[in-house]
């Protein structure tokens, strides 16, 4: 990461690692928190439910997953930021609930700039229609957007992004502080950092291969 920021002009240290946990089990979640990660992703809610009393409560918690809007409830008070917002109605409950408990919900819009069905986020055309909606939400905060960028995408995806990362800046909505681009993973944090993210979420490169059979 560091050499990355080095190679592309980017600041040193500017660059912010998250560590994403799903099948990870807790103890290995904190041998991570105890070597120096401050900031940790969860895909499920059931599974971050099942671990998130065994965590070291120093590091941060971030939704990165796709989120049902009947399952904020269970999360609202605990994470710090939903990274994963693709809807209106997910914003709307988001801020219900942010309002009913007192807070507000730092958020991510989710863009699914390959424009894959396997994935959600809304499309590169239809983000600022959304960020205009979500703009009027005031127990949401706007910090940016996320992206997973399609295995093997070509720079100019990334460059996209990037694009679209300004324009949000430069549309100074309200209930808006975007300073987030959250995109890059174990495979392509290089390229992410190159086209100006600022927080790469890293599973596999920390935790090495995922065992889904695990229970
Ligand atoms: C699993 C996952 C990651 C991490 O992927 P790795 O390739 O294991 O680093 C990052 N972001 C999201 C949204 C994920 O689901």
């Amino acid at each position: 990461m560091a050499e990355a920021e080095t190679r592309y002009g980017r600041e040193p240290g500017s660059v912010r690692i998250m560590a994403v946990t799903k099948t990870v089990p807790p103890e290995k979640v904190n041998a991570a928190v105890a070597e120096g990660i401050t900031l940790l992703g969860e895909n499920r809610v059931q599974e971050y439910l099942s671990k998130k009393d065994q965590y070291d409560s120093s590091a941060e918690v971030h939704i990165i997953g796709h989120l049902q809007t009947n399952k904020v409830k269970y999360i609202i008070n605990d994470v710090a930021m939903i990274q994963s917002v693709d809807s209106v109605k997910l914003a709307h409950e988001i801020d219900r609930l942010a309002e009913k408990n007192g807070r507000v919900m730092d958020v991510l819009l989710e863009v699914n700039i390959g424009g894959e069905d396997s994935k959600s986020g809304v499309s590169g055309n239809g983000l600022m229609e959304l960020a205009g909606e979500v703009s009027k939400l005031k127990n949401l905060r706007i910090r940016g957007l996320m992206a997973i960028p399609p295995i093997g995408a070509e720079e100019a995806l990334y460059a996209q992004m990037q694009e679209l990362f300004e324009g949000l800046k430069a549309a100074e909505l309200p209930n808006a502080q975007p300073d987030i681009l959250s995109m890059g993973m174990s495979g392509d944090y290089e390229t992410a950092i190159k086209y100006g993210s600022n927080l790469i979420r890293i599973g596999t490169g920390l935790f090495g291969a995922r065992d889904y059979t695990r229970k």
